[in-house]
């Protein structure tokens, strides 16, 4: 039995376009998403064989695939859902008068406006070198929001921050319709960001304990 199993898109193909197109959505999700949850499952049963076998030679590399798979399935997981049309809200900034208020003072709080926070995550996703993401994350200790520079999926993360809004910026998110446009791409993004559904994941972040509270 698969532990981890690929999501449904939340909407179709076309849904993003022009920002995204849909072919790009299609080999996106359909090829790449579903090979990290293959990568993930396919790692766990053979960490289950070294175990049973007590063989250990493979035992860094199991865990660096396993730490790979499994992130890359969980920030595309929330990638989808961060997503919307601009015929369906997508775009702007998170305001009250939305109902997205709390994530609207948050985000002015931890980065001194929504403009600086916007620079920033911008700057963090287009500037990856290779593959990576830029994602805002809120981070328990500090109860407050940052943002953070990802190396492929798993890589310069702070332990116990939670990714509530993920920029793909690996060349599969966008190399198809924009080229070495890295930039342009990334620019993009902000008009199909769903701040209802940050400000989801914002309100259920905030409710973990704080991690190193005894
Ligand atoms: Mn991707």
């Amino acid at each position: 039995m698969a532990i981890y199993t690929l999501p449904e898109l939340p909407y179709d193909y076309a849904e993003l376009d022009p920002v995204i197109n849909p072919q790009i959505i299609e080999l996106h999700h359909d090829k790449h998403h579903a090979a990290y949850v293959k990568g993930a499952n396919d790692t766990l049963e053979q960490l289950e064989e070294a175990r049973d076998k007590e063989q250990w030679g493979a035992i860094n590399g199991l865990e660096k695939n396993l730490a790979f798979h499994l992130s890359g399935h969980i920030l595309h997981s929330i990638y989808w859902h961060n997503m919307t049309g601009t015929k369906n809200g997508g775009g702007g900034e998170p305001l009250a008068a939305d109902g997205v208020g709390e994530l609207a003072d948050a985000i002015a709080e931890s980065f001194g406006s929504f403009a600086k926070f916007k620079t920033q995550l911008s700057k963090a996703a287009a500037t990856t070198q290779g593959s990576g993401w830029g994602v805002l994350a809120y981070e328990p200790v500090s109860g407050r929001l940052i943002v953070e520079q990802v190396y492929d999926h798993q890589g310069n993360v702070g332990q116990g921050s939670v990714p509530i809004l993920v920029f793909d910026a690996w060349e599969h998110a966008f190399y198809l319709q924009y080229k070495n446009q890295k930039v342009d791409f990334i620019d993009a993004m902000w008009q199909v960001v769903n701040w209802q559904d940050v400000a989801r994941r914002y309100a259920r972040a905030k409710e973990r304990t704080p991690l190193i509270a005894p």
